[in-house]
């Protein structure tokens, strides 16, 4: 009896160890499978905050201690061996501006218990500045319920903050070249509309007096005059849609700069007769070299034109040289004459820095000729005194055809 009592302890013991050690290994197994899951979204959501330049970040508000992701310490320039959960390490890489901010929305959602989020900027090593947005909420203790903790994802976004940037600076570009535009020719289409009122009511009114020869062909110059600026306006905001898109293409040929500038010479005359100013010039034929004909024209006619309404009505003076490798072309004034410190900047786009608020102008047309001459591998030089005068000179290589691709 004894024995058999024996028996079945042992019997018993034997069993109870061998469910044990199944449910060890089951629960064993179990482990090493959810081990395996967890190992497994760890790597999927590592390689998701690494594609998608995020990092995570969980603030214990307890002990004012933030843990963060290796992504998010990679994103804020941290050291991961030095980093030990201060806060104020990574605060110190908020850009100065961007600081308060950060804290007040943070605090607030903090105090608020409601959701955080912000765009904002980090120096992660000085002089790189790199733009992120952070979001984050309470993350309730799931034994108490209590809020304990405050945590959420940052990712980078510098590529799309320059994106917009880029864009809000087109807009801009735009807003502002269709604004001086419609200002600009405003006056010419006001002035040719009310020279042809005039014409049609002295038709109207049989009034003979008013077609002599004279008196049409003065009229026709006067419209031929507000047509050349009204043309010479579209053909700029043409230009400078061309050069900000890159579409600004070039077509190179030979010819003789000499018969060039006396061509354009002879079409000006009409304009300066108008504005009575006197052209002085020395231009030797025979200066042949490769470059684009129509370009060059436009960049002598913008030259000569601002001689004109910089000019005081003074002569304007036009010389052309050459020595054994380049061409130089100059015009000259004896106007107002252009501030030192503003020399470098008329050549800007829409710049304008002349005091004579009579002159129209949408700042245009020296930045067209700058890129222009640019892109015949030239510059364009200026002398100037403020009221005594200006001289702008084209300095041009002979052949501009053998340059290397479009430098603008
Ligand atoms: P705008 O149509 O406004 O004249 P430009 O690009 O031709 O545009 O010239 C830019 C600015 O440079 C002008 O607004 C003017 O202030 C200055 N400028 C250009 N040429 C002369 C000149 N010959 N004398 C004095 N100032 C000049």
């Amino acid at each position: 009896m004894e024995n058999q009592t024996c028996g079945i302890l042992i019997w018993g013991s034997f069993s109870v160890a061998c469910i044990a050690t199944l449910v060890a290994l089951i629960f064993r197994l179990r482990l090493k499978k959810q081990f395996q899951e967890l190992t497994r979204n760890q790597e999927s959501l590592e390689f998701a905050l690494e594609s998608g330049h995020m990092g995570t970040w969980d603030l214990d508000l307890i002990h004012d201690t933030v843990s963060c992701s290796k992504e998010m310490l990679e994103l804020w320039g941290v050291d991961p061996q030095t980093f030990q959960g201060q806060r104020s390490l990574l605060q110190g890489k908020v850009h100065p501006e961007d600081l308060d901010r950060m804290n007040e929305a943070l605090n607030a959602a903090i105090k608020d218990k409601s959701v955080y989020e912000l765009e904002y900027r980090l120096i992660p090593t000085p002089g790189i500045v790199r733009w992120v947005v952070s979001r984050g909420r309470y993350v309730f203790d799931p034994k108490t319920g209590n809020p304990t903790r405050f945590a959420g994802v940052i990712y980078d976004i510098t590529e799309k903050k320059k994106r917009e940037e880029a864009l809000a600076e087109a807009m801009k570009a735009r807003d502002q070249l269709f604004m001086a535009a419609s200002h600009e020719l405003r006056t010419p289409l006001t002035s040719l509309q009310l020279l042809l009122q005039v014409n049609q009511w002295d038709l109207n009114h049989h009034f003979p007096e008013a077609f002599t020869a004279e008196k049409i062909s003065l009229s026709i110059n006067k419209q031929l005059h507000h047509l050349n600026r009204i043309t010479r306006i579209v053909d700029h905001i043409l230009d400078e849609t061309r050069i900000s898109e890159g579409r600004f293409n070039m077509h190179f040929e030979e010819f003789d700069l000499g018969e060039m500038t006396e061509y354009v010479l002879d079409g000006f005359k009409i304009t300066a007769d108008f504005s009575d100013v006197k052209i002085l010039s020395s231009i030797p034929k025979k200066i042949v070299g490769t470059w684009d004909r129509f370009r060059l024209e436009q960049v002598l006619l913008n030259l000569l034109m601002n001689g004109v309404r910089y000019g005081n009505k003074n002569p304007l003076y036009i010389e052309l040289k050459k020595d054994h490798e380049k061409a130089y072309l100059t015009v000259k004034d004896e106007g107002i004459g252009i501030r030192l410190e503003d020399q470098d900047k008329i050549f800007n786009c829409f710049e304008r820095v002349s005091p004579a608020q009579d002159v129209r102008g949408m700042g245009l047309g020296l930045f067209i000729s700058h890129n222009i001459i640019k892109r015949h591998g030239g510059e364009i030089l200026l002398k100037s005194e403020l009221g005594k005068g200006s001289e702008f000179t084209i300095v041009l290589p002979m052949n501009s055809l053998s340059l290397p691709d479009p430098l603008i």
